[in-house]
């Protein structure tokens, strides 16, 4: 099934959510755990997220630091294709520039091909933790839209080895990150929708956004998006908040605004429990005015905690 069609023709508000792969040396049964009380919304697809390497310092004998690149959430190929056997369900891995060669991304894409997984999610990958610098992998790509355009090519039967006779064309359907808050290294918003066109040009069929505690984010950015001729479906994602802490290191690592209701209400809990219920609450009723507002699917950002999830789910589906 490919995702970009069911999002153009579907007459309700669909059901998404992304996953993160376990950490490295961690079991599959995290996951498994975190869909089964979602199977119930009959989830359309299910995103899983690509990791680049981090660098991480090691205490050697001699006291020494020893600089050391891990991946520490690595499956995630892996990890679609189980969910797409155990559950059968859609699945959506996410493919990165960041921390890959072309080569590397063209062997995963055979990968996924083989495996029957044809619907991605393209994006260029987060910057470095240590840095916060974007800096492309050697012989990597740069934007998304680079990247967009070898899975085109791929799509068209071109592969990066031109001596291959008679290539098999893949059937690739693309999804991108789109920001209703415009992206934090964006000069300004109108850049940043132009940026957005061009990844829709390249082939991309429908937009997610990163996440935004603010409906209106999203239906101004909607209306930028169709005032500029871009007119695939814009789903919305959006995430509630578990934990106290949440509202500061949500904005700080999304570059978001936390609306000032939220943030006071949430001030006021004297636990977790207590801002889990208020995130459940907040996002219930997002999700409420963005069903009635017509979007094709609402996106769940789960961080793999679903029993938030599915009381939301339960009071919008
Ligand atoms: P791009 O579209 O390449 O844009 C990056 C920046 O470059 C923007 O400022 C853009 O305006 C600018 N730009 C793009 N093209 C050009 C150009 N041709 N000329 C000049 N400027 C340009 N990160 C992960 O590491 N793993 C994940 O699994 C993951 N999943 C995500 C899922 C969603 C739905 C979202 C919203 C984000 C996700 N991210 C993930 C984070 C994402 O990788 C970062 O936000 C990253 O900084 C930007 O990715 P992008 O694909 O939007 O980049």
């Amino acid at each position: 099934m490919i995702i970009a069609d069911l999002l153009k023709n579907t007459k309700k508000t669909l059901f998404s959510f992304e996953l993160l792969p376990p950490l490295k040396g961690k079991d599959i049964s995290a996951i498994y755990d975190a869909i089964d009380p979602l199977l119930e919304f009959e989830p359309s697809y299910i995103n899983v997220t690509y990791h680049r390497e981090e660098v991480v310092y090691k205490k050697r004998p001699d006291g020494l630091l020893e600089e050391k690149s891990v991946r520490k959430r690595p499956g995630t190929v892996g990890i679609s294709a189980a969910i797409m056997h155990k559950y059968n369900v859609e699945v959506v891995p996410h493919i990165l520039c960041s921390g890959f060669t072309k080569e590397e991304t063209e062997d995963a894409l055979i990968d996924l091909n083989f495996l029957g997984i044809h619907n991605i999610l393209v994006l260029r990958g987060d910057p470095d933790k240590a840095t916060k610098t974007f800096n492309p992998t050697p012989g990597g790509h740069k934007y998304a839209s680079e990247l967009i355009q070898q899975i085109a090519d791929m799509n068209k039967g071109k592969y990066l080895d031109d001596e291959i006779q008679y290539p098999t064309p893949t059937s690739f359907s693309i999804g991108v990150a789109g920001y209703p808050e415009k992206h934090p290294e964006s000069p300004n918003f109108e850049t940043d929708i132009k940026v957005l066109k061009h990844k829709i040009a390249a082939g991309a069929k429908y937009i997610v956004t990163q996440m935004f505690f603010d409906n209106n984010h999203y239906f101004r950015f909607v209306e930028k998006c169709r005032n500029e001729g871009i007119n695939v479906p814009i789903i919305p994602g959006i995430k509630p908040i578990s934990l106290k802490s949440h509202i500061n290191t949500l904005p700080r690592s999304f570059y978001v605004d936390m609306p000032i209701a939220l943030s006071i209400e949430v001030e006021k809990c004297k636990n977790n429990e207590e801002a889990k219920q208020i995130g459940i609450e907040w996002t219930t009723q997002q999700a409420k005015e963005l069903k009635s507002y017509g979007v094709p699917s609402i996106h769940f950002y789960t961080m793999d905690r679903s029993d938030n999830i599915a009381q939301i789910a339960k009071a919008v589906y």
